[in-house]
């Protein structure tokens, strides 16, 4: 069984300093690969060098809604030269996020449809923040060509998320699904097409329900959450994985090379 956590800092503090560890363990919890998105012109570096340092790294590129006021237009530029040289699976993370002030939200749109037009250009998929903003984020993808990519941290209605698959996006679940509580996630995830789900982490945050608050979340926890997830569908755990992996390729192409 092999899993894909679609969605993970791993050069964030807390899983960056013991990054050997952590990969040591994401490997014998049976992770097979793991996206790291850049989130702000800062991090993007660092993000590039973790990805070429362990070869189940796979890199996106993309500035954050949280950074866009940081971003010039030289960022933009060195974005797009960067995603070239480095053959980054996507742009990402990149979005739109409602929990921001008005002012905020406009210079966010500006950066979000500027790094739409780099992906559209490239040819590239997306990998997307969309807290609060799915008709926004769906709206502005419908006016370009995009070629698909993951909505992370999906929380909109079955409708938002039939637009999207009709669109070619993959939606991305992760540790908000082991909390009961979660009604609406834990029901977008039971209920939608198998076909339009993949799974992440996020970590170091979104811990699962099992995690104390003490603790970083991390890769190697995907398996328990994979698990959580099949016992609400009610299905075999390796029967999933290569679905889910399936579906991880299909949203971004260029992990087929894992297949080889
Ligand atoms: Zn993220």
């Amino acid at each position: 069984m092999a899993l894909i956590d679609t969605h993970c800092h791993l050069d964030q503090p807390p899983l960056f300093d013991n990054i050997e560890k952590v990969i040591k363990q994401s490997v014998e919890s049976d992770i097979e690969g793991i996206i790291i998105p850049s989130v702000s012109p800062e991090n993007i570096n660092k993000v590039i060098r973790v990805s070429q340092r362990f070869d189940m790294c796979f890199l996106a590129l993309g500035y954050h809604p949280f950074y866009a006021e940081q971003v010039t237009v030289e960022d933009l530029k060195k974005l797009s030269l960067l995603l070239i040289e480095h053959d980054a699976v996507a742009v990402g993370e990149i979005g739109l996020d409602k929990f921001s002030d008005k002012n905020q939200l406009s210079i966010q749109e500006k950066v979000y449809k500027n790094q739409l037009d780099i992906a559209d250009n490239l040819e590239l998929p997306i990998i997307v923040h969309a807290r609060g903003m799915i008709d926004h984020i769906t709206k502005h993808i419908r006016e370009r060509k995009i070629k698909g990519g993951i909505i992370h941290a999906f929380n909109g209605s079955f409708q938002q998320a039939e637009h999207l698959i009709k669109l070619g996006f993959k939606l991305g679940f992760g540790g908000v699904i082991t909390y009961e509580r979660a009604k609406h996630i834990r029901s977008l995830a039971k209920n939608l097409p198998l076909e339009s789900i993949v799974l992440e982490t996020d970590a170091p945050d979104m811990n699962p329900s099992w995690l104390e608050s003490m603790l970083p979340n991390e890769p190697a926890q995907l398996k328990k959450i994979s698990q959580i997830f099949c016992d609400l569908r009610g299905l075999e755990i390796r029967e999933v994985a290569s679905i889910l992996k399936r579906n991880t390729i299909e949203a971004l192409p260029k992990l087929g090379k894992l297949c080889t």
